[in-house]
């Protein structure tokens, strides 16, 4: 077998994630590796923790990056934070949600599941009917914003019912962060897990996380180990936290790091509050091509998130081939549906640099082009204009 270097075509990520990668960031992952324990190197990850303090909101000592990915810095909070024998709530309206579970039970905790309907957010009142029956639940888990299905949970209320009845939170924040706004002090949560690749559109492999005082207090009272020695954050902060006395952990990936850096002082020269206003005001224009197509989303307007919209497909087209045609003729690239929603939606995302007027007029042109071409019932010739007047 003859193998060439290889060459990534040049795709326009509007899937789930990863999403398109600022070049600022891919030159920042092509600078010289230097030693994880270079001073100029521990100078940098300080600035990384303060950068992420500010994606968090947060004056949280033990803000740090995981290396690994998205699912890491889940099971990072829940190894650290769950004993056996513990009683957690866990809220699933997607597929993440069944991941935490998942994870509870591999804890040895004892998961009470808080269903609701995928599409929609979670539910406050089915949470706290949990919290009443189970009053020996120790913790709430949640994912703020569901990418299998593109629904929001009001994070603060959720939150506040959890402390309510004594109860830590874990939240996934893996696509919220840098896409919607995620308050980590002012709404009080205490253990929070995101992920690079979706909207603060750095490399993946790599899992912001923050945990408050609360939640170390629990970490360091636990009564056996963390089963996991790579996870254990009592190790880990021998690292994160030494200051400029930092003992060897793990080899940190020194340039995704990097790349990391750039793409949270990209974030931080735009302005937090102008990224949550970019994606909300491209979602508007994304939605008003879609629905002048006659596509419809699928979860209710007052719970949608900005950066994954779910739209139906259309009857009698194949999920696959228009998925595929995208990719081969646009080099766009869209979501499939996840778990329940799979050959029901596409999931088109609108994730950090992805998410730009260009981007969402080549959506919105091309599958326009592939379902009129295959004989959908859809309007032709309103979609763009729809676009460009609600982007005006
Ligand atoms: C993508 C995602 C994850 C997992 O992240 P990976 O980097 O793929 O491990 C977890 N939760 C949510 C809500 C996600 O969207």
């Amino acid at each position: 077998m003859e193998i060439h270097p290889f060459n990534p075509p040049i795709r326009t990520l509007m899937g789930p994630g990863p999403s398109d990668v600022h070049p600022r960031v891919l030159e920042a992952l092509s600078r010289p590796t230097i030693g994880h324990l270079d001073p100029a190197f521990i100078g940098m990850m300080e600035e990384v923790k303060v950068l992420l303090q500010y994606a968090f909101q947060t004056d949280n000592e033990l803000t740090l990056p995981v290396s690994a990915p998205g699912s890491a810095g889940m099971e990072t909070c829940f190894v650290n934070l769950i004993e056996p024998g513990d009683k957690v709530i866990v809220c699933q309206n997607g597929v993440f949600g069944g991941r935490m579970r998942e994870n509870v039970e591999r804890c040895g905790g004892s998961a009470v599941m808080v269903e609701n309907d995928w599409g929609r957010a979670v539910d406050p009142q089915r949470v706290e009917d949990a919290l009443k029956a189970n009053p020996d639940a120790q913790i709430v888990a949640f994912v703020h914003a569901e990418t299998s299905t593109g629904a929001q949970s009001d994070a603060k209320s959720l939150v506040g019912l959890a402390h309510k009845h004594d109860c830590l939170t874990i939240v996934d924040a893996v696509t919220s962060l840098g896409g919607t706004p995620v308050k980590v002090d002012v709404w009080g949560i205490d253990a929070i897990y995101s992920g690079t690749q979706k909207c603060l559109s750095c490399v993946p492999g790599i899992s912001p996380v923050s945990f408050n005082e609360r939640a170390q207090e629990k970490i360091r009272n636990r009564r056996q180990k963390v089963q996991s020695w790579f996870m254990d954050l009592n190790l880990v902060m021998g690292y994160w936290g030494g200051g400029n006395k930092r003992a060897y952990h793990h080899t940190a990936p020194v340039n995704a790091l990097y790349a990391l850096h750039e793409a949270l002082l990209i974030l931080r020269e735009e302005g937090l509050e102008n990224a949550w206003k970019r994606h909300q005001r491209n979602h508007l224009a994304l939605r008003a091509g879609l629905e002048a197509m006659g596509l419809t989303l699928i979860v209710p307007e007052a719970e949608r998130l900005p950066q994954l919209n779910a739209v139906s497909i259309p009857e009698g087209i194949d999920d696959a081939k228009v998925r595929a045609r995208l990719l081969n003729e646009y080099n766009l690239e869209i979501g499939a549906g996840l778990g329940a929603l799979a050959g029901q939606v596409w999931r088109i995302g609108l994730m950090g640099h992805a998410c730009r007027p260009e981007n969402i007029l080549l959506c919105v042109a091309a599958l326009e082009a592939i379902l009129a071409d295959m004989g959908a019932e859809i309007k032709t010739g309103e979609a763009l204009p729809a676009v460009q007047k609600a982007l005006a």
